[in-house]
């Protein structure tokens, strides 16, 4: 391991409110923009490097405020998507993307198996190791936080709240039973299951039999303090009353 390494050591995995008592932990992998120092930039252009390509913009902010509200434990990648993405497997090739949506990543094209390897044992590895450990601790619902852009390929996206699930769909189906008239609720949009983005919930959850489920709130809505609050409470309106509903029942991984 190069010295390079260890200063940045800490940076891929955050924990926050870990002693809380909730029925919930929360996750939000695509937290950060940050693209540590090792890296370079990527070859990235300087407006992609803070664009929704490299992160999802506001899902921090709004699961900060769902995790006082909830009194749930956090855990939220610290590092940029484009460098490793915490939610693919690390054999994807979408966990290290030579190009997302209209962005190339050129620092991820010719990637060997040692730079593909370091970039697992440094963010996802250590990711994955915090969430095991909270879960070993306290069995909980699992509750993954994300951010989508409004408009994806040139086309306008409706959905304001996305509720998505994989096969065990109690959590989403609560939540979804309870949805604010006022707001546009859907299940499994802007994606679904079969675009892979339900690895975090199989991996932690589905695998435990505990209820989980992955909220995508549109990033348009999240750009303020203000906007954020609403949106954790249209949130909450739905995750208390189905975390309530959906009992916590533990099965060994
Ligand atoms: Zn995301």
């Amino acid at each position: 391991m190069s010295q390079g390494q260890h200063t940045d050591r800490g940076a891929a995995v955050r924990v926050t409110h870990s002693g809380g008592r909730g029925g919930a932990l929360l996750l939000c992998e695509h937290a950060s923009p940050h693209i540590p120092d090792r890296y370079g930039d990527l070859g990235l252009r300087p407006e992609w490097r803070e664009s929704h390509a490299a992160w999802d913009p506001g899902a921090l902010a709004l699961a900060e405020v769902l995790s006082e509200a909830l009194d749930a434990p956090l855990v939220a990648g610290g590092v940029s998507r484009l460098v490793y993405d915490l939610n693919r497997p690390p054999e994807a090739e979408t966990a290290m993307p030579a190009r997302s949506e209209l962005v190339e990543i050129p620092g991820n094209a010719a990637l060997d198996a040692q730079a593909r390897a370091e970039r697992i044992d440094t963010i996802y590895r250590p990711f994955c190791a915090t969430v095991e450990a909270l879960l070993e601790a306290r069995p909980r619902a699992v509750v993954t936080v994300h951010s989508f852009t409004p408009v994806y390929f040139g086309a306008p996206r409706t959905t304001e709240i996305g509720v998505l699930h994989d096969a065990d769909s109690r959590l989403a189906d609560a939540m979804l039973a309870h949805a604010p008239d006022t707001r546009r609720v859907e299940r499994n949009k802007p994606y679904g299951p079969e675009d892979g983005v339900t690895h975090s919930l199989k991996l932690y959850a589905l695998r435990r039999g505990l209820p989980n489920v992955m909220l995508e709130i549109r990033n348009d809505l999240l750009t303020s303090p203000a906007e954020v609050e609403t949106i954790a409470g249209d949130v909450l309106a739905m995750l208390r009353p189905a975390l309530a509903l959906v009992p916590v029942e533990v099965s060994d991984a």
